[in-house]
């Protein structure tokens, strides 16, 4: 074993939200063997297990009191391709933007809205990722996962992964009971281009481009994702604190009675989705400060931390926000963060 297991380790700068924590035990996982010694070697490391990808999904209690394993299987293969397809493994510890890139370069598309969210790729699958009219699940043919209890690897089919919005059975059934170690993507050497997303279509009228490729539609996401949210560099912070709720219809048209200019997205013929960062700021709280956590002044939907934010103060804030919106527009926010 070429890499040892660790105590008291500071969680601070392996998480983007930056709360101070410690793990009481960590290890780093560069290969599938490093994974079989510690569970084999190691049966009293202290549980529960958890798996660190890049930080930028989840927060720390003060105290972890268990054994982070930190993602870090590398390797980007091509294992099949044909006139129309390319079929593309990458082990979980790659960033996700960087494979995003990579296949851009090549030309293929099916991620190329996904660009810019951070992360690695072994997480993507967990909530789903999301963005501008495109979610992982599209690309998905195969997640392999570890199983801590058996020490078995497993192949999940798209299907049963059970992905649903910003959910599957990896965050729900199989939470915290083995690792992702890899995911097959199927990409698509014909350009399906998406521009359902207004910001998306602003860009590019922007710079007079009438017929986006693959790339054009990378550029204009990276733009607008770079201009609409805090980079967790400058403040910690998690992406969108809260799910997008979707609601039915009849709710709607009653919501749309008092707010006519309302944003939604129809999901299907009796639900639309509607967005939370509209929510939070049409009730005031962009920009809201209390200590050292706020509201991001850029998008209502993300919690920042100033500096030394502390989890408690997180969820007391968050909790706050959740109450003020159920009483204003009779909607439930779900949490799409991980408070552990
Ligand atoms: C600025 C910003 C913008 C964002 N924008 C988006 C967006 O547009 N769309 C979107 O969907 N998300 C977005 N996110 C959320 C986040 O980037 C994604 O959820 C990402 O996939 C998390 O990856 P990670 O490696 O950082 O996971 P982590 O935060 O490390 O982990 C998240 C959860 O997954 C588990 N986990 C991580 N890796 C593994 C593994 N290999 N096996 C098993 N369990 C694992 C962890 O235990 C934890 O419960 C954003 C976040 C930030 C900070």
């Amino acid at each position: 074993m070429t890499h040892y297991l660790k105590k008291n380790i500071p969680l601070q700068a392996l998480h983007t939200f930056g709360v101070e924590a410690f793990a009481e035990y960590y290890f780093d996982i560069h290969t599938l063997e490093d994974l079989d010694t510690i569970l084999r070697n190691y049966p009293e490391i202290p549980k529960p297990v958890l798996c660190l990808g890049g930080g930028s999904n989840i927060i720390f209690r003060q105290h972890y009191a268990g054994t982070v394993l930190a993602m870090r299987l590398m390797g980007i293969s091509i294992i099949e391709e044909t006139d129309d397809t390319v079929t593309v493994r990458c082990a979980a510890g790659e960033q996700w933007h960087s494979l995003v890139e990579w296949t851009v370069n090549q030309g293929w598309s099916g991620i190329e809205n996904l660009a810019l969210i951070p992360g690695t790729c072994g997480a993507a699958p967990i909530q789903n990722i999301g963005a501008y009219g495109m979610e992982i699940k599209e690309t998905i043919i195969a997640v392999e996962w570890y199983d801590f209890a058996s020490g078995q690897k497993n192949i999940f089919t798209n299907e049963q992964c059970h992905f649903e919005y910003r959910d599957s059975i990896f965050k729900k059934e199989l939470a915290n009971k083995g690792i992702i170690t890899a995911i097959t993507l199927q990409l698509s050497k014909k350009p399906d281009i998406r521009t359902s997303y207004a910001d998306i279509r602003r860009i590019l009228e922007e710079k007079h481009i009438t017929e986006p490729t693959v790339r054009t539609i990378f550029d204009a996401v990276v733009e607008i994702r770079t201009r609409k949210l805090p980079d967790p560099k400058e403040y910690g912070n998690a992406g969108s604190f809260f799910k997008n709720p979707v609601i039915s219809i009849e709710h709607f048209r009653h919501l749309q009675q008092s707010y006519p200019e309302i944003p939604h997205y129809p999901i299907d013929d009796i639900t639309v989705k509607v967005p939370t960062g509209w929510l939070i700021e049409k009730a005031g709280w962009k920009g809201f400060r209390r200590g050292d956590i706020g509201v991001s002044p850029k998008q209502a939907l993300v919690l920042i931390n100033y500096g030394k934010a502390h989890t408690e103060e997180i969820i007391a804030l968050s909790n706050d926000i959740v109450q003020d919106i159920q009483q204003r527009f009779s909607i439930t926010l779900e949490r799409e963060v991980s408070i552990i």
